[in-house]
């Protein structure tokens, strides 16, 4: 008991119910293993049908002839004459019926239109009176028989037909019940199973095997593919894998190899940002080294000088800060769109705001500002994110100007969508520069975008915000003439 149990318990780890290898082994097994067992069933019994009827028809037949030495005899007439001519037709009629008696090993009565039993091989029922729904049938004409399988015996009545009556018609004079066994059907059928057991014994161990066989190298390319799989992950490959036999499998591992090539370049990217975050905090903090060391290095400082190199130490300390501040704004961006604080804002206002905001800064720098409003407009946006969007293009384009230069917003929506577009007379972006510029940390002049104090961020955190709205950006620009930026975002945010 407890070695099956075990053996289940084997066999059930080795083969889960939802593993495709027992469903294989299932399908095989049912599908090899029921037609089989119908047809063998169904041989045995076509066999017994055919039997029946062949012995009946054989036995008909034989009683015909005999019923027509009856009447040849006048048997039933004479049956009881004492006349040595009588006697001597009846013993030779009587031979026949023992003989048909003893081959089919049977019984045979003959009854005569008056019911009675004139002769029974078996000799009990002589003389007695039997009236029964088939011999009354018989007398009729019909010749009727049935098979009883339980008892082990067929039974069938025949007319004994007198065809020399005077009116020429064929008259019946009597009837033949006669009860065969079954013995020598049965023993053919107790055979023909054996051997049809034997077969399908046989048969169904083949299918086993073949199940058993099937179900494992039909499923070796999945194993394949969780050996590979497991490879990549314990870092023993980290080339795309391949698995041909099926189609399916060709499609899993492509869909495998496709998530792995954007894993390696999710980890490229991490470790290009990671460096360059790096790089870029260290720069502020090597100056500033810089700066203190030569102050310590000297011995007696002018306070002037001491002065200068506090206020570079401070302004790098200030880079530094917006570094990490842009930083932070970026990390932000990457969480998930279920952060967004969505509200419905009217948006000319909040350009008016953000506009008041960064004039100063222009005024400064001689730039310029105008805003053109085409209609008033009304979206679902968040506040915050849509305020960093339009401060960082407002403030590249004062940034990036030329001297007396000018800075242009218009706001425009239609049914669907607004657009916000700052176009400006600034310097303007190189053509091989405009497909990066939205990338971290991509600066098209690091020494200038470092005087003016950009972190190489302000642009990748306003594309990050645009697509968070389900947004475009759209830029345009031409060396040495000018920018423009394009943002189109719906006016209905649609939750996915
Ligand atoms: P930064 O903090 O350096 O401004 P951004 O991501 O905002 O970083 O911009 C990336 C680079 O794109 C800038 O360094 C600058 O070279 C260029 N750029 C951005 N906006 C403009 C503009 N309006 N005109 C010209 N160049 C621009």
């Amino acid at each position: 008991m407890k070695t099956i149990r075990k053996l289940v318990e084997m066999i059930r780890q080795k083969m889960p119910l939802k593993s495709l290898r027992l469903r294989i082994f299932a399908i095989v097994l049912v599908v090899g293993l029921v037609p089989g067992l119908i047809v063998g069933m169904g041989i045995v019994q076509n066999y017994e049908d055919r039997a029946v009827e062949h012995r009946i028809s054989t036995v008909q037949n034989q009683l015909k002839i005999v019923a027509n030495h009856l009447i040849s005899n006048d048997y039933m007439a004479n049956y009881r004459s004492e006349e040595q001519v009588y006697r001597n037709s009846r013993a030779v009629v009587d031979a026949e019926l023992e003989m048909l008696s003893n081959l089919y090993e049977g019984r045979v009565m003959i009854i005569n239109s008056n019911f009675k039993v004139v002769k029974d091989t078996y000799g009990i029922s002589q003389g007695k009176i039997m009236i029964s729904e088939e011999v009354i049938k018989c007398f009729r004409g019909e010749s009727l028989s049935n098979y009883d399988p339980e008892h082990g015996y067929i039974e069938m009545t025949t007319p004994i037909m007198d065809t020399t009556a005077n009116s020429g018609e064929e008259v019946v004079s009597g009837v033949m019940l006669t009860s065969i066994s079954n013995g020598s059907i049965v023993a053919m059928m107790e055979m023909l199973n054996r051997r049809v057991m034997i077969i399908e014994t046989l048969l169904a161990l083949a299918i086993v095997v073949l199940a058993i066989v099937l179900a494992v190298v039909m499923t070796r390319p999945f194993n394949r593919i969780t050996q590979a799989i497991m490879d990549v992950n314990s870092g023993y490959s980290d080339e795309s894998i391949s698995v041909p036999d099926y189609a399916e499998t060709v499609h899993i591992v492509d869909a495998f190899n496709q998530l792995l090539a954007r894993m390696r370049a999710l980890d490229q990217s991490r470790q290009e940002f990671v460096a360059n975050v790096s790089h870029e905090l260290k720069t502020p903090m090597t100056s500033i080294k810089v700066l203190a060391d030569s102050l310590l290095v000297e011995q007696e400082v002018p306070a002037q000088l001491y002065r200068e190199f506090m206020e570079d130490i401070v302004s790098e300390i200030d880079r530094e800060n917006r570094i990490i501040t842009d930083l932070l704004a970026l990390v932000k961006m990457d969480k998930k769109v279920q952060d967004l604080n969505i509200t419905s804002l009217n948006i000319n206002d909040l350009v008016e705001l953000i506009l008041k905001r960064l004039r100063p800064i222009a005024r400064k720098k001689d730039v310029e500002v105008v805003f053109e409003s085409m209609r008033p407009v009304v979206a679902e946006v968040d506040e915050v994110k849509m305020t960093l969007i339009m401060t960082n293009l407002v403030e590249n384009s004062i940034k990036y100007n030329k001297e007396h230069g000018w800075v242009k917003v218009e706001l425009d929506a239609d049914h669907q969508f607004f657009t916000f577009k700052v176009s400006d007379s600034g310097i303007g972006i190189p053509e091989d520069a405009l497909a990066h510029i939205c990338e971290r940390f991509y600066r098209v002049d690091k020494s200038h975008s470092r005087e003016i104090g950009g972190t190489g961020l302000g642009l990748a955190i306003t594309k990050s915000a645009v697509l968070l709205h389900r947004g475009t950006l759209t830029i345009n620009s031409v060396e040495g003439e000018g920018s423009s930026f394009v943002v189109k975002i719906p006016l209905i945010y649609i939750v996915s």
